[in-house]
């Protein structure tokens, strides 16, 4: 079993606690498990060893390479996992709350590592966007790039999740070729540390691409500057104070924020008492209440529904609180563990006490419940709290006041108006969750509370058996919200790995805009290809390289024989009167499916070769029509060039057809996989 250990890692090697030393306990037991204490850290030697160690290494690398890298360290990472539940049942999370901190961090890792090889290029710099004419000849060009920043991220982050809230930021900074030092909230580290230390026994990433600090950063927000970014997690207090500390703003250090939250979920008009939604939104409460103890920066902290239904609601989450067994996470019944510290459980009744004074408790008892398998006067348990408020228009405590822990307030609301005008008076919130069948409520909703909120989540009976549940946040879609919620976004696909990264506008000719981005540019050099680019494994073919196509007359036989083997006789083909009277065309045309065809005819090498298969096409468009007469000509240029497996990779050809005038009349990116090897 791993050890609980309270070491940092700084330069390469691991350093016990020491300094102002805290105290860290178990949530369950109260036993001690160590100290943990970062006073003997140099963090200026930190900042260098990330930035000059880890940072050059990682640039030498492609996207695909750290994405490989990424994928190794998540299998890495899950075949030792089993190490890392123990300990983290002694943060008070249960088996299922472990899984979805462990299993989720490293699910994250994996989701980043394949969105960066199918979205990102096999090289250094990412395209954002399409290349812009600058100029009326088409010589002066422009296109926005993204590069690695030459900094360090430093990632401070909550309790609730020590390593999924480490992985899903290190997950895109490392794809972003950029060293992490992360910060854990110090309940909890041990957990953060062991998983780290498997990353480090891995070897995976080249040495200075993570760091760790357990106990406090001391000078090192101060030392920061503005290749380097501070991503957060916690209250907004915290958040606050950090970032206006005067270095941070002096030296530009970019800084997100994810805050804490009062989200809502609101059960839509529609829904009666006997409709499936009902059910399921009683579920997502009672879930969300209880899942790690309600330790959930996205957890449904709001539950608003129709005042007609605020009884049979409350009464069903009532129903389902009981049923909930609270006690040792170790114990297979529990399925409610413990809140992180006996600190943690005093701010939450502070924080229920202040809910109080415009709520009334109506399931849960602060001073009488169940524990099964552990002390309740020593563990840091508390039972679920459902509270509800019958005035929340004039209430503000409920919709300020997050008690980080199972707990949540009923509100009732008169109409969609009103349900959306209280969903917003959280002030920005990560998530809201509406629970309708009718999509034109969803649509209403949306248009009414999405600027308040950084993910909506719509559920009912079409979705419900795969939804992933409202406090979910995922890889693929953006975490984070506006104001409250600390006004960051996390993750979201590529779009979190850009964070890590400077876009920067570049302006040149074609050449040189083909040069920095690897891939040809319209306008750029085009190198005669020495022979049939489709002759040419992927290593011999070159960015460039150019095949000029013979050209062929479309007549109107082709027409004709095209239209009545496929069917397509659609009347701009076959009508000279229909097709003249149409503003697009001068009489009959040939089919644009036809002009594919034929140019494909045009370039293809046909004997069996390299090139395996054609795998699409992309950003097809048909320019000007083609009237039975006209002679079509292909240009095929290798336009880019992406590693795909072992045996082959993907070669982009940038395909033109002109007419007999020299006149551009389609154009499109063709994708083909091309074998390494003959
Ligand atoms: P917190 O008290 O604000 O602490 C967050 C982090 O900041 C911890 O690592 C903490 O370290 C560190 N920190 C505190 N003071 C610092 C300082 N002066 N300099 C450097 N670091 C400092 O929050 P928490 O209690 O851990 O977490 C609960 C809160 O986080 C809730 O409000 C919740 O809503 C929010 N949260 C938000 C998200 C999100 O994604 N939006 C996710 C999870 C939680 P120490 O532990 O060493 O003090």
């Amino acid at each position: 079993m791993t050890r609980a250990k309270m070491d940092s890692f700084a330069y390469g090697s691991w350093h016990s606690p020491s300094g102002n030393l805290r105290e860290v306990r178990d949530a369950v037991t109260g036993e001690s498990i160590g100290y943990a204490g970062s006073g003997s850290l140099d963090f200026q030697a930190m900042i260098e060893f990330a930035t000059k160690v880890g940072g050059p290494a990682l640039r030498e690398m492609t996207f695909h390479d750290r994405a490989r890298a990424l994928k190794a360290l998540a299998l890495y990472l899950s075949a030792r996992k089993d190490a890392l539940y123990p300990l983290s049942f002694m943060t008070g999370a249960t088996l299922a709350d472990s899984k979805i901190d462990i299993d989720g961090g490293i699910g994250t890792m994996l989701v980043m590592a394949s969105k960066g090889r199918r979205e990102m290029p096999d090289g250094h710099v990412y395209l954002d966007g399409d290349v812009e004419q600058l100029s009326r000849g088409g010589s002066f060009l422009g296109q926005h790039i993204c590069t690695p920043l030459l900094g360090v991220s430093v990632e401070i982050n909550a309790f609730n999740f020590p390593v999924w809230g480490m992985l899903e930021k290190l997950a895109p900074s490392l794809l972003a070729g950029v060293p992490v030092i992360v910060k854990p909230a110090t309940d909890g580290a041990y957990l953060t540390a062991a998983a780290m230390q498997l990353m480090d026994a891995s070897g995976i990433f080249p040495r200075g691409s993570f760091q760790l600090v357990v106990g406090g950063t001391g000078d090192l927000l101060d030392r920061l500057g503005p290749q380097d970014v501070v991503s957060f997690t916690g209250s907004a207090t915290t958040a606050l104070k950090l970032r206006a500390r005067p270095g941070i703003l002096q030296n530009g250090v970019r800084f997100t924020a994810e805050q804490d939250s009062l989200n809502a979920s609101i059960l839509g008009e529609d829904v009666s008492v006997d409709a499936p939604e009902f059910d399921l939104f009683v579920k997502e409460v009672v879930s969300e209440m209880t899942v790690k103890a309600g330790q959930k920066c996205t957890a449904i902290r709001r539950i608003i529904v129709p005042e007609t239904l605020i009884k049979a609601v409350g009464d069903a989450i009532s129903a389902a609180l009981n049923m909930v067994n609270i006690g040792a996470p170790s114990e297979r019944e529990t399925t409610m563990g413990a809140l992180a510290s006996l600190a943690q459980r005093s701010d939450v009744r502070e924080k229920i006490a202040l809910l109080r004074t415009e709520c009334e408790v109506i399931s849960g008892d602060l001073d009488r419940f169940e524990v099964t398998g552990a002390d309740a006067k020593v563990g840091a348990f508390l039972p679920p709290i459902l509270l509800r408020c019958d005035d929340p228009d004039a209430a503000q405590n409920v919709h300020d006041v997050e008690a980080f822990g199972p707990v949540a307030t009923l509100i009732g609301y008169r109409d969609l108006e009103h349900g959306a005008a209280l969903m917003n008076r959280g002030g920005g919130s990560l998530v809201g969750s509406v629970i309708t069948y009718d999509p034109v409520i969803a649509r209403k909703f949306t248009l009414a509370v999405a600027a308040w909120h950084g993910r909506l989540y719509f559920n009912n009976r079409d979705s419900m058996n795969e939804s992933t549940g409202h406090g979910a946040p995922l890889p693929h879609m953006v975490h984070g919200g506006p104001g409250r919620a600390g006004g960051g976004e996390e993750q979201g696909g590529i779009r979190g790995v850009l964070h890590f990264m400077q876009r920067t506008a570049v302006q040149g000719s074609a050449d040189i805009l083909s040069e920095i981005s690897r891939t040809w540019v319209q306008g750029a050099r085009e190198i005669p290809t020495p022979s049939h680019p489709f002759r040419r494994c992927f290593d011999e073919i070159e960015i460039g390289e150019t095949l000029l196509t013979k050209s062929r007359v479309v007549t109107l036989e082709d027409i004709e024989h095209f239209a009545h083997f496929t069917g397509d006789t659609f009347y701009a083909h076959m009508d000279e009167a229909a097709a003249a009277a149409n503003p697009f065309f001068p009489g009959r045309v040939a089919h644009g499916y036809l002009l594919l065809s034929f140019a494909a005819g045009l370039f293809v090498s046909p004997e069996s070769g390299p090139v395996l298969a054609n795998t699409g096409l992309e950003g097809l468009s048909f320019q000007k029509p083609v009237s039975p007469g006209d002679a079509i000509r292909v240009r095929l240029t290798a336009s880019r060039k992406t590693r795909r497996t072992d045996e082959y990779g993907e070669v982009r050809w940038s395909v033109t057809l002109y007419n007999q005038d020299d006149e551009q009349v389609a154009a499109y990116d063709l994708l083909t996989m091309v074998a390494y090897r003959h």
